[in-house]
């Protein structure tokens, strides 16, 4: 058999540019590849002749003795690739860098080396919302979910009756298929999946009439969670196996939970701190009072003493968040506001002109009064 000659081979004229050659080579050895052609004998063939072709026309040195002398000029080494053991594995490894971005999924495509194709199921997302309250004590969610579920009439075979299957012949159930051939380049060997069973290693004699033989179905299911406490917005937790069944009894996907925080009305989170606003009267802050505070179990009384500044933060220990990796539990922080009326009757004007008068209504803060921006910061950090 006389060879054919290599520009012909790539399709491009004798002075091509390296970049046009490269490119021709790449359209060529994308349309021959053993993954979109399994078990094609003469695309097998092509491919190789494709890889032998820009082997030489890649390579200055190889390429002006091709151009001066033609096949002759190269010997018999089949343009450089040693003769013997070649095989479609090593033209991957040759020319990794021109397939790598050819989308087959890295060298060899996507379905070489695995001795039998395995479905998947895909991974399914949903949101779950949580009050604060439920944050703290964690929580067990029952949802329902919209995904596919295996057929239960074929036991997710796909076969009707879950039976009307057998083995594949083509590749005694491997999924795959091995062939050697004799080539110029030597002995080649090559694994591909099975064209018969596309990899399955299975043939559905009859379709499974309610899945028309994908072995899955649109369908729901309750998926009990249990939420940790402690979590936070945006957190996601995997739960293996309980997203998308997989066709024809494969691996199921995850189902991906991510945590979404509903806003309490009156706490709010920092952290596994939480923070209120607490407001009292002038006279309350002045005379002492006892007031409720919110906290994620229900009010709590709290103790203002006479003489109590505005921005003081009160703290409540433990009645924060628990930490979600077992750290104890954070702080509720209350800081106190003192509400200043903003109208007066001329009657209540009178008096508090009258109390402004005394010495004991000039500011007269102490030192850690004073210090009151730092401390704030220290307890918020
Ligand atoms: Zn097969
Ligand atoms: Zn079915």
């Amino acid at each position: 058999m006389g060879k054919r000659d290599y520009y012909e081979v790539l399709g491009v004229s004798k002075n091509a540019s390296a970049e046009e050659i490269k490119k021709a080579y790449r359209k060529q050895a994308l349309k021959w590849h053993p993954d979109k052609n399994p078990g094609d004998k003469d695309a097998e063939e092509k491919f190789k002749e494709a890889a032998e072709a820009y082997n030489v026309l890649s390579d200055t040195d190889k390429k002006s003795r091709y151009d001066q002398y033609g096949h002759a000029g190269l010997g018999n080494s089949g343009g450089g690739f040693s003769g013997a053991g070649m095989n479609i594995e090593d033209i991957f490894s040759h020319f990794g860098d021109i397939f790598s971005d050819f989308g087959f999924g890295g060298f060899g495509g996507s379905s070489r080396g695995r001795s039998r194709q395995v479905n998947r199921g895909t991974n399914l997302r949903i949101k779950v919302k949580l009050t604060l309250e439920e944050i703290v004590k964690g929580a067990e969610k029952k949802i329902k979910v919209n995904k596919y579920i295996s057929c239960d009439a074929c036991n997710g075979t796909g076969a009707a009756g879950g039976s009307a299957f057998s083995t594949c012949t083509t590749c005694n159930g491997r999924g795959q298929v091995t062939r050697v051939a004799n080539t110029f380049l030597g002995q080649m060997q090559t694994t591909q999946v099975c064209p018969a069973c596309g990899g399955e290693g299975k043939i559905i004699e009859k379709k499974c009439p309610i899945c028309f033989g994908e072995g899955i179905r649109q369908g729901e299911e309750v998926i009990k969670i249990n939420i940790p406490a402690g979590v936070q917005e945006g957190m996601q937790l995997s739960l293996s196996g309980r997203g998308n069944a997989a066709r024809r009894g494969g691996i199921n996907g995850d189902l991906i939970v991510v945590i979404e925080e509903k806003p309490h009305e009156e706490l709010v989170r920092d952290g596994n701190d939480l923070l209120y606003n607490l407001f009292i009267s002038f006279t309350q802050a002045t005379l002492g009072s006892a007031v409720e505070v919110p906290t994620v179990d229900g009010k709590v009384k709290l103790k203002i003493d006479p003489g109590t500044q505005a921005g003081k933060i009160l703290r409540l220990r433990g009645k924060g968040i628990p930490d979600l990796n077992g750290y104890g539990k954070g702080d509720l922080l209350v800081k106190v506001n003192v509400w200043i009326p903003k109208t007066l009757t001329r009657e209540e004007k009178r008096i508090v002109e009258d109390l402004g008068k005394s010495d004991n209504f000039a500011p007269n803060p102490s030192s850690a009064e004073k210090n009151l921006f730092r401390r704030m910061k220290e307890m918020l950090d």
